[in-house]
């Protein structure tokens, strides 16, 4: 069925940040006639969502996005929405991490796994003598020429050395990622790295080689001036959601409309393309007919909608795990603080057996969260690798937040304010292999009339990874892959 307009009607399923960007992008594309997004809660936005207590600003999950991959900075100035962001506070544009109970900051220029600064790891407390000169060795460690993947811990240890992985990457990349290192896809996750050893040889090599090229961006991204490299919504992100979505055209979004299952009208065979039309059917009384499909969906729900029309597909997108954690926001007095807040966060260790996974000091990193004299620290916990926390009722976590806050930034007190936000099965897991079967459910979606996925379970969780995929998946239904 195409529309009497001449171009495709359009339905897109799921209105987080995938599906909003798909639909703002479709609907300034002529190829399409109607573009309508269905989203079964009663707001857009999916996990992202501020929330204002008083004179707080909180977001329950993302608190600012990326911007060296630049689809989300692109998506808000092609909505004219660039003006709304702002970069992270220039004070106190360091992290730390925990180590034999002492907040200590991370090396200098030690980039997720990248070490750019001999000094700073010569001075680090957080290595042995031992733990350095393994690290700063990785000169010297053989490049792997295999192309298969790998984990990220196989990939660190080996490159970096076992204390280097425990005491910086492991806490690292299980805050980013919420994961198991152990099974954590290294080509799926952190392709930077592994495109660099087969370049350059290895990850000193590498910011060697970089450096020799284009020596001002390599001091740039070694030093503290990488968090020029983040935006956040100066007014939150419900703020810039909200603008986001008042570019669709009206009429485009359903709130409070689940998909509840997804057929095709005809036989899809690609020959017979315009005689095939999709049928959304939302409850027993009411479906509507596309000619094109987008699933924005977290990975279990698309694979449910896509078991009518391809097993194959929904076999792949089923695979897809996901980890849960819980975060526990609080805001406190700065002047009941005696450890280290001069930083945007701190990570833990599992060595260190803590239930923290990271405290962000939130409220440093962007002004307008909370009064000066104030802190809002979220405190983040469960993951792949502690799931039980999820069964701990709030008042318990609350007390090990708490607890935690207490013990490591040597806080007494009480909170101004608390919450607790849980976040069951919402964090993807790209395990070992993920790439292999992302491209064999694109492949396997291919074999049907205009049909694609998007979203974090596939090409990369971060909000510019998602509005990258939203877009693609635009390009993706048409039959065309974008040359961007
Ligand atoms: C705690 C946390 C902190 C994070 N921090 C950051 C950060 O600082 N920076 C960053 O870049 N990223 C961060 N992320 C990751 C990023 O926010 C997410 O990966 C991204 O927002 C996911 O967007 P999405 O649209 O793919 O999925 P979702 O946001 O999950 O949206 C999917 C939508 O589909 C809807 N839906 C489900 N089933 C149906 C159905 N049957 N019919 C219709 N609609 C349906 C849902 O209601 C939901 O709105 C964080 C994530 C979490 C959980």
């Amino acid at each position: 069925m195409t529309s009497d307009a001449g171009g495709l009607r359009l339905a897109i399923v799921g209105g987080g940040i995938s599906g909003i960007s798909a639909a703002f992008y479709a609907s300034r594309d002529s190829r399409f006639s109607a573009v309508r997004l269905f989203e079964s809660s009663g707001r857009l936005g999916g996990v992202i969502e501020t929330l204002h207590k008083g004179r707080y600003l909180i977001e329950r999950a993302a608190d600012n996005f990326a911007t060296l991959i630049p689809d989300a900075l692109k998506l808000s100035r092609d909505a004219g929405l660039e003006d709304m962001l702002v970069a992270p506070r220039e004070h106190g544009r360091q992290a730390f991490v925990l180590h034999h109970g002492r907040v200590q900051p991370i090396p200098a220029g030690f980039s997720l796994m990248q070490p750019t600064r001999v000094w700073s790891v010569l001075t680090t407390p957080t290595l042995s003598l031992r733990g350095k000169a393994r690290l700063l060795g990785e000169f010297f460690v053989r490049a792997r020429h295999e192309q298969s993947d790998e984990s990220l811990e196989s990939f660190a240890s080996r490159r970096l050395g076992r204390e280097a992985y425990e005491n910086l990457v492991e806490p690292i990349v299980s805050g980013i990622f919420t994961a198991d290192p152990t099974t954590l896809s290294m080509q799926a996750t952190m392709p930077q790295f592994l495109a660099m050893e087969r370049k350059s040889g290895g990850l000193i090599r590498g910011h060697l080689a970089a450096r020799r090229a284009d020596a001002a961006a390599a001091a740039r991204k070694a030093s503290g001036a990488r968090y020029d490299q983040f935006r956040a919504p100066e007014l939150g992100m419900n703020a810039w959601l909200e603008q986001l979505a008042a570019k669709l055209p009206s009429g485009t979004v359903s709130l409070n409309s689940p998909v509840a299952e997804l057929s095709l009208n005809s036989p899809g065979d690609r020959a017979n393309d315009n005689q095939t039309s999709w049928n959304l059917r939302m409850s027993p009384d009411k479906s509507e007919d596309f000619d094109a499909v987008i699933l924005a969906t977290p990975a279990a729900v698309s694979s449910k909608l896509l078991q009518n029309v391809s097993a194959e597909a929904a076999n792949f997108s089923s695979t897809i795990g996901y980890a849960s954690s819980a975060v526990v926001a609080m805001v406190v007095n700065r002047s009941n603080v005696r450890g280290r807040l001069d930083g945007f966060g701190m990570i833990v260790p599992a060595k260190e057996q803590r239930d923290a996974l990271a405290i962000s000091f939130t409220s440093n990193k962007y002004s307008g969260r909370t009064p000066d004299e104030e802190v809002l620290l979220r405190v983040f916990l469960g993951g792949a690798l502690r799931p039980e926390v999820m069964d701990r009722t709030d008042a318990q976590l609350e007390e090990i937040a708490c607890r935690e806050v207490r013990e490591i930034l040597k806080w007494d007190g009480r909170a101004n304010w608390m919450g607790v936000i849980r976040w069951p099965e919402a964090m993807p897991q790209y395990t070992v292999g993920h790439c292999d079967r992302v491209a064999q459910l694109h492949t396997a979606l291919r074999r049907l009339p205009r049909i694609a996925v998007c979203g974090a379970a596939y090409e990369g969780v971060g909000i510019p990874q998602c509005v990258r995929s939203g877009r693609q998946a635009v390009e993706n239904v048409v039959g065309t892959r974008s040359v961007e």
